[in-house]
This record gives C-alpha cells, sequence and structure tokens, in this order.
C-alpha cells in the first residue's frame, strides 16, 4: 500500500480514500484529500518538519501518539520466518524513527524501521538512501534478533508486547536509564534547560541577537587539564582549579561500551564554569566527541 504521497496537515504517510470523488485520505487526521492536496516526495523536507511539530504538539498535549507508520495496514502473508536479524544503520529524527538493516539471507525485506515513539517494528521498502517507505508492521510472531556491527547477538525484542512488553530500548534511552542510577549524587541543582538560564543572570544588557546566542550557546569552552578530550576546537588545556575530567561509570549497549563522564567547561567572557555530564565513547582512550548530553550542575556563575 505505498502512495508516496503524504497528509498536508500532519506529514504522515496516507492512504488510498474509500470515499468516492477523493483520492487518498489520512487515518491520522480522519479527513480525505484530492490528488493534488497532498504533498509528495519532493516535499520531504516540509514533510518532516510537520512530522516532527505534528509529534511535538501530540506529546506537549498528552494525545494518544499515532505511529507515522498506522496508516497502513499489514498485508503481509504468511510470513515463514521466525526471526530477522537486525543491526543499527542510522535515526531519522524527522520521522522519529531508526533505520535498521536486515541481515540479506532474510530475501523479503532488506530494512526495516524502528518506530522510537511507539516502539513498533516496520519493514520499509527502499533502503535509507531513497524515502525507506513503510510498507508493513512487522508480524507479531517475528522476533527481531538486535545485532551488533558483526551480525553478532545482543538482544531479542519483536512487536508482541506480552511478550516483549518494554520493546527494545533506544540508545537515549540506556543512557538515561544508566544516568538515573547516579544522577542524585552528582546533579544536585541544576539540570538540563538550566545552563543558559545562569548564563542569563550574569549577562550584560544591550546585547544585540547574535551577541545575545554566542553569549548563551557559543562562548563555551572545555577545561581539559589531563588531555582527555580529542574533540578540541575550543579546549582549555591549563588546569583552572582542580577541574579534572571524572569518569563515572560505564555501560554496554549493543556491545560496545560507553561512559558516562564528568568534565568542566567555562565561559569566555565572564567567569562562569559548570560541570557538563554526558555520554562518550572512548577511542585509544581518549574523549571523542559527545554521544549523549545528559546535563550541565553549575559550579560558579561569578
Ligand atoms: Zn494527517
Amino acid at each position: 500500500m505505498k502512495t508516496r504521497r503524504f497528509c498536508p496537515h500532519c506529514g504522515r504517510p496516507v492512504v488510498k480514500s474509500r470515499i468516492k470523488g477523493y483520492t487518498f485520505q489520512c487515518n491520522n487526521c480522519d479527513e480525505d484529500f484530492y490528488r493534488f492536496e497532498v504533498l509528495r516526495i519532493k516535499d520531504m523536507r516540509i514533510v518532516k518538519q510537520l512530522c516532527q511539530q505534528t509529534i511535538r504538539h501530540e506529546r506537549q498535549n498528552g494525545c494518544k501518539l499515532f505511529s507515522v507508520y498506522k496508516p497502513y495496514p499489514n498485508t503481509s502473508k504468511n510470513m515463514k520466518q521466525k526471526e530477522i536479524l537486525v543491526r543499527y544503520h542510522s535515526a531519522d529524527v524527522g520521522f522519529c524513527r531508526e533505520i535498521w538493516q536486515a541481515k540479506p539471507e532474510n530475501e523479503k525485506a532488506n530494512w526495516l524501521g524502528y518506530d522510537t515513539e511507539c516502539g513498533d517494528w516496520m519493514f520499509l521498502s527502499g533502503g535509507p538512501y531513497g524515502y525507506a517507505e513503510p510498507e508493513h508492521s512487522v508480524p507479531k510472531e517475528i522476533e527481531i534478533v538486535i545485532c551488533n556491527s558483526d551480525w553478532i547477538e545482543y538482544y531479542r525484542t519483536g512487536n508482541d508486547r506480552t511478550r516483549f512488553p518494554d520493546g527494545f530500548p533506544t540508545f537515549d534511552q540506556a543512557c538515561e536509564k544508566h544516568w538515573n542510577t547516579i544522577r542524585h549524587e552528582h546533579l544536585p541543582t541544576v539540570g538540563k534547560p538550566e545552563l543558559v538560564h545562569f548564563l542569563e543572570e550574569v549577562k550584560p544588557d544591550n546585547l544585540c541577537n547574535i551577541d545575545n546566542l554566542n553569549w548563551n550557546y557559543n562562548y563555551y569552552h572545555n577545561i581539559d587539564p589531563d588531555n582527555l578530550i580529542e574533540d578540541g576546537i575550543r579546549v582549555s588545556r591549563e588546569d583552572k582549579g582542580d577541574f579534572k575530567t571524572a569518569f563515572l561509570m560505564h555501560f554496554d549497549y549493543m556491545g560496545k561500551r560507553y561512559h558516562i563522564v564528568r568534565y568542566a567547561q567555562h565561559h569566555s567572557m565572564c567567569n562562569a564554569r559548570w560541570y557538563m555530564y554526558a555520554v562518550v565513547a572512548l577511542i585509544d582512550g581518549k574523549i571523542n566527541g559527545n554521544m549523549y548530553w545528559l546535563g550541565n550542575g553549575l559550579i560558579s556563575n561569578k
């Protein structure tokens, strides 16, 4: 049931209309459209923006979240497969999904989508390089075998919520879960949105727009006395007090090791200093970019 057309209101894929005179319908908005009203593949940028807006709106207003895939009925014939081996390919944030590659021996589908909102697995037609359009939901009987990049089994999940009530934790969810076990020891007062807030307090008056943005988001330097941070466009190597980088805990996700680290940052236009908490992977013992940002803890803004 591929239409390659999208709802102009919510950005979700439309299906063929059952009402005479109309061509398409959106199951999410419960509305029917003429051919010229709907969005096409060439409008994909708008479609993704709409999808993001819709999902944000639905989340904020506590609506039941419909999958961006939901309009597609399951048309799969009797599948003989009992399991599908998959490995992670990429995140498609605009559509709130991840793209996974199925092990080639499955002749049916090479690509699967994982809906990060609903936790549903979906067959995709075409690969991630074009528009990977959802074909239908993975039948409940089939187990999804999450593998690392070498096809070594790591975790089993599937669409059957009685057997797999928790679905599959995304990387973000895994980071938050482990962070929650130690965050009370490390982040007593300041959390995620607070950094800009305390920089506002010490911001000079009458900055123009650009300076305003720079003040809040750009004048950050990592303090890295032990030379542990690899990506260092803006790194102060000198020791500004005792702001050593600390490795707080580690965990494994899909067979790879990640570390929760704390390192200090300072603002180059004032004396504000804070700790940055993040999940990182190490390459040759060095921190090579943040994989996931956990929060900030204020040291001082004086
Ligand atoms: Zn719609």
